[in-house]
Parts: C-alpha cells; sequence; structure tokens
C-alpha cells in the first residue's frame, strides 16, 4: 500500500470525517422521526399540505405554479424548469402540522425564484459544473497520486481533483442560505395569514429545523473529506 493510504489516512479519517458522519447519521433519524411525530399532529383548519403550499404561492401572488404529487417519502422537492411543487404522499393530503410545514418550504423555494433570490440562482448556475466535478474529483487525485511516482509533475493532476471537490463544497454551502431562507418566506406567509395556530407553528418549525440540519451536516461531512484530501496531497508532495 502506498503510504498516504495508510495509518496516517486512516486516522484522519477517524478523527474527522467519522464524527462530521455520525452527526449526518444522526440528523437524517431526527428529520425521520420528527415528520413522523408531527405527521400525527393534525390542523386545527384541517389544512393539508398541499392546499397551504396554493395559498401561500396565491398570498405572495403566484399563480403560475402547479402542485402535485409525487411517490417516495420526503421526496418533496420544486423543479423551477417545468415550474412544480411535487409533494410526497405524506404530505399532499395530509392535514398535519408535519405536511404543511414541509409543503410551505417547497413554496418558499418557488418565491425565491419569483423574487430572484440571489443564492438560489448562483445554486442553479453551479449545478452542472458540480456534476462534473463529483465524477472526476476522487479518480482525479487516485491517477494523480499513484503517477507522482514516476514524476512530480503529476501531483497536480490530485490537486485538479482537489479542486473539482472543493466545487462541491461550494455548491453545499451556497445550499444552506437557500434551504434557511426557503423556510423563513414559509413560516413568515403562515404566520401572516394564520394559516396554522401559534403552537402548530412550532411545530411546522421544528420540522424545517430538523431538515435544515441535514444540510449542515452534509457539509460538515464534505468540509472534512476536502480537508483529508488536501491532507494526504500535500503529505504525498513533501515525500
Ligand atoms: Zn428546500
Amino acid at each position: 500500500m502506498p503510504y498516504g493510504f495508510g495509518y496516517g489516512f486512516n486516522m484522519t479519517y477517524i478523527v474527522l470525517v467519522l464524527p462530521a458522519v455520525i452527526l449526518a447519521i444522526f440528523a437524517s433519524a431526527r428529520v425521520k422521526s420528527t415528520f413522523k411525530k408531527y405527521s400525527q399532529s393534525r390542523t386545527a383548519s384541517g389544512i393539508t399540505g398541499a392546499e397551504a403550499a396554493e395559498r401561500i404561492l396565491r398570498s405572495n401572488g403566484l399563480y403560475n405554479v402547479r402542485v402535485e404529487m409525487v411517490s417516495g417519502t420526503l421526496s418533496d422537492h420544486y423543479d423551477p424548469k417545468e415550474n412544480v411543487i411535487s409533494l410526497s404522499q405524506a404530505v399532499y393530503g395530509n392535514a398535519s402540522t408535519a405536511a404543511v410545514g414541509v409543503a410551505a418550504h417547497e413554496a418558499g423555494h418557488a418565491l425565491q425564484y419569483a423574487g430572484d433570490y440571489g443564492p438560489i440562482k448562483l445554486r442553479g448556475a453551479i449545478i452542472p459544473m458540480t456534476q462534473i466535478g463529483s465524477r472526476a474529483a476522487i479518480p482525479l487525485v487516485i491517477i494523480g497520486l499513484l503517477l507522482s511516482g514516476f514524476s512530480a509533475f503529476f501531483i497536480n493532476f490530485a490537486y485538479a481533483g482537489i479542486i473539482c471537490f472543493a466545487l462541491c463544497v461550494v455548491f453545499q454551502l451556497v445550499t444552506l442560505p437557500v434551504e434557511f431562507n426557503a423556510s423563513r418566506r414559509a413560516m413568515q406567509t403562515i404566520n401572516q395569514y394564520g394559516i396554522l395556530t401559534a403552537d402548530e407553528q412550532k411545530e411546522a418549525r421544528r420540522v424545517l429545523s430538523a431538515a435544515a440540519m441535514t444540510y449542515v451536516a452534509a457539509l460538515a461531512v464534505s468540509l472534512t473529506q476536502l480537508l483529508r484530501l488536501l491532507l494526504l496531497v500535500s503529505g504525498r508532495r513533501r515525500n
């Protein structure tokens, strides 16, 4: 085994990456359990996820966004190209605080596009680059490290791989304000138009906070992996 892949490499995994991975597993379990818990909590008005999304859109003057049902669990999303909010079965027709929270969040994304919110435009613009970057990153690092045994020049391939990986980290970084802002817009409209009572709003907010944590955790995993790659490649150059 080449030096870099041995003891030191595994130690950086345990010290750096593993805590972030554990955080990500915890965040994912928490969003599922929080959603499940408040899926049982019926809204006093009987408003469903789909109805809440429609009301938020209309309250903000958006009439051209469709709200549809999609299969899967927590598969809810907004598609800016089709201008469609897709809600999962557990959200679409469910009159719970969890369903309204999630649906309102997706409506928040539609509001961001309609309002030309900068971070979501930036996020959309860098998606193609990050898709290429995420595929090329690790192969480039491995090729660079292997060939650096023949000529020091090839270590540049590894650095190119790290830059590709860093692009994906930037994408996840830009995702954070987009996600937090969508929830903020959602909760603002819910409050302003009395779509949920004050107590119900607290429950919806808990679901959205739990969902936001998964994005923070994903960023932490990527950041620690980036650091680990940097340590690996810079260590190789010194040898
Ligand atoms: Zn979102």
